[in-house]
This record gives C-alpha cells, sequence and structure tokens, in this order.
C-alpha cells in the first residue's frame, strides 16, 4: 500500500485508493506525509510473500501484498502546502544536530558511522487506530536503539509542526500486506502458521534486512531524502 497518493485533489473516491478509508479529511492542498526508510524487496521475498497470501486467504484473510514496503519512522500525518520546505528543513537540521551529538559522545551506538542494518523476521498483526485496515507486518528484532534515535529527531519535527508524534510503544516494522476492515483476530489464529513459512524457508529462517543508509519522506506525491552514513 502507498501512503501518500492522491493528495491534491479534492475529490474522494474509494476505488482511488484499493478501497481503504481514509484515516483524515481530505482537502485540496492537504499532503500526507510520513518519514520512513525504503525495503527493496528481493526475489526470495516477494516469493515468500505469495506463499504467506495464498495462506492467509485459505484462513479467509483476503490480503494484498503493499506496493511498497518500507519502516515507518512517523505516523502519517497531514502537511498544508506550504509547510512542506520548512518542514523538510526542519528535519533536515534535526539530523545533522543528531549525527553531530552522536560523533562527539563515544558511548552510542554510531548511526552515522557505521552502516545501520536493522533486520526482521517475526510476524506481528497491526491495525490502525480506527480498525478499518489490518496490516501483516515484520517486526525489527536488532537496531532498534539507533532507530529509537532517530524516531525522537523525527518527532522533534513533529512537536515544532504540532503534529503527531510516533506511537509510544513504537514497533518498527515492515508491513507486508494489508487488508480493508478488522481481521485481526482472523489473521491471529493463522500466524503461527504463517511464521512457519519464514522460519522454515529454503534454506532456513528468512532474515528480511533493511539497509537504513537513506532516511525519507514522502510528502504527496513528492520524495526527499536524508542520507544518514558519512
Ligand atoms: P505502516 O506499515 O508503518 O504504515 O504501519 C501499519 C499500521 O501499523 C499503521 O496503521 C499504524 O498505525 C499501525 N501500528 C499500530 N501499532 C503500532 C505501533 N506500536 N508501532 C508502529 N505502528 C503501529
Amino acid at each position: 500500500m502507498s501512503k501518500g497518493e492522491g493528495e491534491d485533489s479534492d475529490t474522494e473516491n474509494s476505488s482511488h485508493h484499493e478501497g481503504r478509508i481514509r484515516s483524515f479529511k481530505h482537502e485540496r492542498g492537504n499532503w500526507a506525509t510520513y518519514v520512513y526508510f525504503p525495503y527493496l524487496p528481493e526475489e526470495e521475498f516477494l516469493e515468500l510473500l505469495d506463499e504467506m497470501l495464498a495462506l492467509a486467504a485459505a484462513h479467509g484473510v483476503p490480503l494484498s501484498r503493499a506496493q511498497d514496503f518500507h519502516l515507518s519512522m512517523s505516523q502519517t500525518v497531514v502537511l498544508r502546502h506550504h509547510w512542506i520546505q520548512p518542514f523538510i528543513q526542519s528535519l533536515r537540521t534535526g539530523l545533522s544536530d543528531c549525527r553531530r551529538e552522536t560523533l562527539q559522545r563515544k558511548d552510542v551506538i554510531e548511526i552515522f558511522l557505521c552502516r545501520l542494518v536493522c533486520s526482521a523476521e517475526k510476524l506481528r498483526v497491526y491495525s490502525n487506530a480506527e480498525k478499518t485496515r489490518t496490516f501483516l507486518g515484520m517486526e525489527v528484532s536488532s537496531g532498534h536503539s539507533q532507530l529509537l534515535q532517530i524516531m525522537k529527531t523525527v518527532d522533534g519535527t513533529m512537536e515544532e509542526f504540532r503534529l503527531d508524534t510516533f506511537y509510544k510503544n513504537p514497533s518498527f516494522h515492515v508491513s507486508l500486506a494489508w487488508c480493508a476492515g478488522d481481521f485481526t483476530d482472523c489473521m491471529r489464529t493463522c500466524l503461527q502458521k504463517l511464521q512457519g513459512l519464514v522460519d522454515c524457508h529454503e534454506d532456513g529462517r528468512f532474515l528480511l534486512r533493511v539497509d537504513c543508509q537513506e532516511l525519507r519522506c514522502k510528502s504527496g506525491n513528492k520524495i526527499f531524502s536524508f542520507p544518514l552514513v558519512c
């Protein structure tokens, strides 16, 4: 699923959004915006995902592949068009301050010196706050403390613009697939079988790796890049 498409049009047509129900009122000039690390899927991952979708369908869960794969570092917020540039500037400043502080402190894990690669292998069910969408995600199992540091920096910008910060108990993950409606209970009943596909994949357990060298922000159809590695 792509979260930012279709902005800057004043019509609300659910067929343009794969039947999804928006969680915020759509108005001309409002741009859905979120910060994330992209995950570029390998062929092996896509094959595994197709197996998972077939198994979920057999249990009555009509999952569709996510259109793009990413690790969210913010909630999806709404920006007015004239806020986009100052918002992006604030993110850049925050990230470079974070980098400077990190380089000065020898005791912290150095996100900006080492290349951060997060791995994920445990499936988990997520839903949006309104419970109008259910997601099958893979939760990040390594790199959590570095992600928290980046999340806090992004939250600083959100606070500056009086927007929602990330979850109090963040569960960093990559959503693999989603469906409209609340299928959380139904999905949990087949989660173990789905996890079995991940654990017993061809040469052993499948490990999803997200290379976190470039943070991105998508606002409407615009994508801004924030390289993190020196
Ligand atoms: P995403 O793939 O990042 O868009 O996340 C899919 C859904 O997970 C979003 O609708 C989030 O609201 C939801 N979610 C629910 N609980 C959490 C949590 N603790 N941390 C991160 N995302 C969450």
